[in-house]
Order: structure tokens, then sequence, then C-alpha cells
């Protein structure tokens, strides 16, 4: 696999980042990938080490170390490093259907778990490969469409075009059942189309994979709402199989004083307001939420806020804060937290370096939360009450609880960031699946509490990964098809 000496000759190489100051002129990717020819180098950095975690996928200490997808990560390192790209695609579209997706958004659970990375501290550079691999597949048509030789006569559909709902749908097509999708939104993608913004996932990426898809035979029924424009019992009766694929979009809220003011705004439909408004007329139509020259307070220090930090900053905001709950993690990862467990180490993102470079401080204020949210004679947010926090014992669980400081911030723009609660309730009840006290659907194996109605994706699980909506949904289509068909051959 790769060249047994080569992460010894080779150096750990990725690829070129623009420099702050510079990418955040527009909503462009920002990285700018490796030669090919340094690319097959890197693959000779996978060491034949006999214990690949990086394609593990399994459960450590809560976390899951290595690809949940169980890509064939070492195989394919070792047919780039000699040359044989073609076959390298083949090998990665046998596990992964968009890798394209992954190698642009996923937080490289793999590379967190490669043996090069504990024994070296520079792990094989696993994500770039994989795009670099898929990219080759793209440009010399490896990756085509392909539409199933034969159809079973069996109709499949699938509600929400999210990652997960992709996956299964292709999948099911792909074995010669009739898919429809049903999306509510104008767009398809789910969260990768309005969710992740456009400098991480630009959306010609989803674009041309679902013109493949439509090419291979799923067709696409975009603006119409399943539960409220259509019945469930219409699909139900019309289709063999029902797979819900709706998401967790619920938002967590913050209940404080002056929540109903002006300017106040949950994550994703501010991120939703701005992708949308750049897709349809490269923001000439104003309809996105503007942070410029405002004083930006973003509330949930994780992924989605650093996506709003950064979207922040781009739009030309005046100054951007992060509140976080938690302390802030350390550096290095503790004796508790070994290789190959995911690091549970503090992550400086884009947004935040953005912030650094423009603003000359981390935006995060760890231990923080809001207590109560201030407004002007208009109804409209002009800042907030920020409690401080500290780690307790309180009846035997360890919590965040006030340590009764408090300081007053000045904003005009509130994002909240703080989480989701699970999937929008009106879908299950529509179809009558029974939810958990978590709001997700009630089942560990695909299925639902009505036959012929199946579940996957963060709908199932609650908010997650790109890499594990995948996993999802290939696992979804193997139960629906064996469902569907007596036995199946996925
Ligand atoms: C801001 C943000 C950034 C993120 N960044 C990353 C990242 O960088 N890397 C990563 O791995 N993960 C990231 N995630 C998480 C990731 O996007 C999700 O885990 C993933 O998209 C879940 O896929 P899904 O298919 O289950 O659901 P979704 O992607 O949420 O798709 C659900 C789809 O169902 C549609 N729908 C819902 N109800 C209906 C209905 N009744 N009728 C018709 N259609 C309906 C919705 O419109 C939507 O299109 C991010 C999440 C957020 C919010
Ligand atoms: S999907 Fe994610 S975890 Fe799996 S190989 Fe690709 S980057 Fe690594």
């Amino acid at each position: 696999m790769g060249k047994i000496t080569g992460f010894m000759e080779i150096s750990r190489q990725t690829s070129t980042e623009l420099p702050p100051e510079e990418r955040t002129k527009n909503f462009n990717e920002f990285h700018i990938p490796l030669h090919q020819d340094e690319q097959q180098a890197q693959g000779a950095r996978c060491m034949d080490c006999g214990v690949p975690f990086c394609q593990s996928g399994m459960m450590i200490g809560g976390m899951a170390s290595g690809c949940p997808l169980n890509n064939l990560i070492p195989e394919w390192n070792d047919l780039i490093y000699h040359g044989q790209w073609a076959l390298a695609a083949r090998r990665l579209i046998a596990t992964n259907r968009y890798p394209e997706f992954t190698s642009r958004v996923c937080p490289a659970l793999c590379e967190a778990a490669c043996t090069c990375g504990m024994a070296t501290g520079y792990p094989v550079s696993v994500k770039e490969n994989e795009r670099a691999i898929v990219e080759y597949g793209y440009s010399t048509g490896v990756i085509h469409a392909v539409p199933p030789p034969s159809r079973t006569g069996k109709r499949v559909a699938v509600v929400g075009t999210g990652p997960s709902g992709l996956s299964v749908a292709d999948l099911l097509n792909k074995r010669g059942h009739k898919v429809t999708m049903y999306e509510r939104s104008d767009r398809v993608g789910g969260l990768l189309m309005y969710g992740i913004p456009n400098m991480k996932l630009e959306k010609w990426v989803i674009d041309r994979r679902v013109d493949i898809l439509k090419e291979e035979g799923i067709e696409f029924v975009t603006n119409t709402d399943v539960g409220r424009d259509i019945s469930a019992q219409e699909l139900v009766d019309q289709y063999d199989a029902v797979v819900l694929c709706c998401g967790a979009k619920q938002p967590r809220d913050i209940n404080a004083p002056g929540r109903d003011a002006g300017g106040i705004y949950f994550a994703v439909d501010y991120l939703t307001s701005v992708t949308k408004s750049l897709l349809d007329s490269g923001f000439a139509d104003g309809k996105a939420v503007s942070a410029q020259g405002k004083k930006v307070l973003v509330i949930g220090g994780g992924d989605t806020g650093n996506d709003c930090v950064g979207t922040a900053i781009r739009q030309g905001c005046e100054s951007v804060t992060q509140l976080e709950m938690m302390p802030c993690p350390p550096t290095e990862r503790t004796p508790g937290n070994a290789w190959p467990e995911w690091p549970r180490v503090l992550k400086t993102d884009y947004g935040q370096q953005e912030a650094i470079a423009k603003f000359g401080s981390d935006p995060r204020l760890y231990q923080t939360t809001v207590k109560e949210f201030y407004k002007n004679e208009a109804g409209q947010v002009c800042g907030a009450l920020i409690a401080k926090l500290e780690s307790k014992v309180v009846d035997g669980r360890r919590m965040m609880v006030p340590t009764g400081e408090e300081f007053s911030l000045a904003c005009d723009l509130v994002l909240i960031a703080a989480g989701f609660t699970g999937c929008e309730k009106y879908v299950a009840e529509a179809f009558g699946v029974d939810l958990t006290p978590r709001g997700t659907v009630a089942d560990s194996k695909y299925t639902t509490s009505q036959p012929k109605v199946f579940a996957c994706g963060d709908m199932r699980r609650g908010q997650s990964l790109v890499v594990w909506a995948l996993r999802e949904g290939r696992d979804t289509a193997a139960v629906v098809d064996a469902s569907i068909m007596g036995y199946t051959n996925l």
C-alpha cells in the first residue's frame, strides 16, 4: 500500500488556502488544489500500517473514529501513488457515491485516525487525495451517467433532497426502482445547498451531480412541501415505499427577554437568504439578510456559528462576536482522548481565522450566554446582556451555571446558532410516524412505526455530518430494497 518508506521521505503537503484578506472579498471556494503529480506523491505517504483505523468508522469513546463510509482509503492511496487514477476513482465511488461533497466539507475523521498521523504528527492527506480523485473522475468521464439496464416496476418516493435523500435515491434508482424526489425548497441539495456556505461548497458542484442523477432517471419535484402541498396519504398510496429524509432543521431558540426584537435570526435562515440571493442574482435583488456595517453577535461557538462569522465578514460587518457556553478546549489531546479517537481539541476554523485577520482577535467568548436582548425605540435589537458561566456539579451532574458576572455588548444583528432540537414535526405527524423525546424518528433500523415509510439522515439521527447522511442513505437503500423485493443485492 502506498510506498512503504514514503512517509519518511515525503512531507505532508496540502492545498494552498488564499489568505483571509483575499478570500473574504467574495463567496468563492478558497483552496487551490495541488498539481496532480504532487497529489500522487501524497498517496505514497500511506504506510501499509496494517491497522487502517482510517477506514473503520468505529465508535470509540462515544465518537466515530475513521471514515463512517468505510472508504477504501489505503487502496486508493496506493492506486494514485501508482498513477492509476481511473481505478482509484472506481474504488472511491464503490463506497462513497458523492466524494465531491465529502472531499470539500467533511471534517476528515479518517485523518484523525491515520496511523501515519499518530506516528509522525502529519496524517496522510486523505481528504485532498479524495478530492483529486473525484475531480479526475469528472474531468475524464470516469464519472458519468449510468442509467439502470432494466426497471423493476417498483416506485419509491424520497422526501427531501439533502445528502441522505440523494444517497438513498441514487442506490434505489441504480437497482432499477423508479425514484421520485420531493423537495420543499426551490433548489435541490438540502443543507448542502442552503446551509453550508458557497465558500465551503460552490453550488455548481451539486448541480453537476443532479444533472447526472436526472440523466439516470431520477425525477425531481421541487417547491413541493410534503404534508402541506401534497398529502402524506397520496404518497403512501402511489408508491411502494416512501423514505423521509427531511433533516433536523428545528432550531434551538434562546428564551431570553427581548427575543422578539427585530434583527434576530436563526443561523440557517440567515445563511439561506445569503446563498439564495447570491445564486438568484449575485446579490442584486437585495434579499439577503445583510450584516454590512453591523455589529454582529453570533450565539453558538460551533461550525454553524463559524459559517455565520465567515459570511458576516464577507458582507462587510463592523464587528463580530461569537458566544460559546463551554470552556475553551485544550490545544492538544488530553490523556483520556488518545489516538485514534476523534481529537477534542481547539479548532480555529476559516471564519474565526478571518475574524482574527480582520479584527485582530478571536471572535469567540468562552463560557458565556445571553441573558437579555436590548431593543431600541424601533423595536430593533441594539445590544445584549451577557452572563459568564462556570462548570459546576449540581445534583450530581456537571453543568454550566452563571457566575453572577455580567456585561453588556452592543449589537444590531444577532444570529442564533445554538443547535437543533430535531426534525420539523409536521412531516412526521402527516405520516403518523412516532418521534423520540429527542425529536428524531424512532427507529434504529431505518424503518418507522408506519409500514412502507422509512427514515434516514439527520431526521433519524439528529443534526450530524454529510458523511453520516451518506452512510445512512446507503444503509436505508438496502433496507427499502429488501422490503419491496423480498431480498436485496445492494
Ligand atoms: C450551517 C451548517 C453547516 C454545516 N456544515 C457542515 C460541514 O461543513 N460538513 C458536514 O459534514 N456537515 C455540515 N453540516 C451538517 C450537514 O449539512 C447535515 O448533517 C446534512 O446535510 C444532513 O443531511 P440530510 O439529508 O439528513 O438533511 P438536510 O441536508 O437537512 O436535507 C433535508 C431536506 O429535506 C427537505 N424537506 C424537509 N421537509 C420537507 C417536506 N415536508 N417536503 C419536502 N422536502 C422537505 C428540506 O428542504 C431539505 O432540502 C452543516 C449544517 C449546517 C446547518
Ligand atoms: S468521507 Fe470524510 S472521513 Fe471518509 S475518507 Fe472522505 S474525508 Fe475521510
